[in-house]
């Protein structure tokens, strides 16, 4: 079996074209690119064999031309409050997670009813993470990898057949919303990540909305003007800080480009009416918790349609910060609400099995690769 690195290409990689092209290449009749990409991308096939309504000929043509690596359920752990982590295993052994979240949104309902029933998948774009922030336990593990846009869908794939399984929502699709929250930072692996969007997008595969699906970065500035130009999807911006000097220490990436650079890539991301971006603001005990800090977050903020996700830092063993200290977080969300900025305080969900925001790391550490220096 190929690995995704290896010399064949991974057939769910392929936008539904390509497979169109490919049809006419092997005398096929054009249909068969829709069924082929309908098998792969709304049926969620792990395999060539299950595709029983393709010539078996054309079965092994596909076979001898790419590779189909399936993510393996390493890991399935189910917390109290609903949320369930797997860790996959990749084709060459690598160790990735995705979290499922029931009855919760992206935490922007600006265009949804009330009270939808929400079942959402956090997704992961890279084995590890570049970027080094210092409270995120995926920091260090370094970046061991991209994940290729086939592995992205199938973290999809694989959580809607095991929702099916345990009877959760509806066959064959489960899942109504994505955020791409888990690890990695998805706009250091742009076109893996916009090959997935397309695909994950398409109706005749998974087809959710652009309204449902949330890409979250720690603001790489290129990469937020490309999604704006080349997605419809919704950006969160994982702030964390309300002063460069702050946001410096604890995000390398700051460095590179500053808040000012950043907030300025936002007021220019093109936004359907009604729509807000989504600001993380993880709270740190002592660090970015003052009063001051929210303050002048919501100065910051002033003019972008915004709504600020507050997350009250989840403790990892190793990582100097602490959680805010008792009464902080509200009194933070009610300085911000006080300066006309929406807030809300993200529930920790999931934090039973180390499935929260920043607790998502699988294997030892290995030596760190970073993007910013
Ligand atoms: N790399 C992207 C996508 C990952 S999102 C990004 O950073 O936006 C992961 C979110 O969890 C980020 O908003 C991050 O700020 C937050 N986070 C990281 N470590 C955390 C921790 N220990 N406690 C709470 N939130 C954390
Ligand atoms: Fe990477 Fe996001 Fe964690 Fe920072 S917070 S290290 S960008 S995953």
């Amino acid at each position: 079996m190929s690995t995704a690195a290896g010399p064949l290409p991974d057939l769910r990689a392929e936008p539904l074209e390509a497979l169109g092209r490919l049809m006419a290449e092997l005398r096929e009749k054009p249909f068969r690119a829709r069924q082929l990409f309908r098998w792969l991308h709304r049926r969620g096939a792990a395999t060539f064999e299950e595709m029983s309504d393709l010539p078996r000929e054309l079965r092994a043509e596909l076979a001898a031309r790419y590779a189909l690596p399936t993510l393996a359920r390493h890991e399935e752990r189910r917390s109290r409050d609903g949320t369930i982590k797997w860790t996959w295993r990749t084709a060459d052994g690598q160790l990735v997670e995705s979290v499922y979240m029931p009855h919760v949104g992206d935490g922007d309902d600006e265009e949804e009813p009330a009270n939808r029933d929400r079942r959402t998948l956090c997704v992961s774009t890279q084995v590890g993470c570049a970027m080094g922030c210092t409270f995120c336990l995926t920091a260090t593990m370094g970046l061991r990898r991209q994940l290729g846009a086939g592995e992205i869908v199938d973290q999809v794939h694989r959580a809607n057949r095991r929702l099916v399984e345990l009877g959760e929502g509806k066959a064959p699709r489960p899942l109504t919303n994505l955020v791409f929250m888990g690890m990695g930072e998805p706009l250091h692996n742009y076109e893996a990540l916009k090959a997935a969007l397309e695909i994950l997008l398409h109706e005749e595969g998974p087809d959710f909305s652009h309204r449902h699906v949330t890409v979250s970065t720690s603001g790489l500035v290129p990469g937020i003007e490309r999604l704006g130009a080349e997605t419809r999807v919704k950006l969160a911006i994982s702030l964390n800080a309300s002063s460069d000097a702050g946001r410096d220490a604890l995000m390398p990436v700051n460095r590179k480009w500053p808040i000012g650079e950043l907030l300025a890539a936002c007021r220019r991301f093109p936004m359907k009416q009604g729509r807000r971006i989504t600001f993380e603001y993880v709270l740190l005990g002592g660090v970015n918790d003052t009063d001051d800090d929210a303050r002048r977050l919501a100065r910051l903020l002033a003019g972008i349609p915004a709504k600020v996700n507050l997350i009250p830092y989840n403790e990892n063993p190793g990582l100097p910060h602490t959680a805010p200290g008792p009464g902080r977080v509200e009194a933070f969300r009610a300085l911000l609400m006080a300066g006309g900025v929406t807030a809300v305080v993200r529930r920790n969900r999931g934090r039973d099995i180390a499935a929260a925001c920043g607790q998502l790391a699988a294997g030892p550490p290995a030596a760190r690769v970073r993007a910013v220096r």
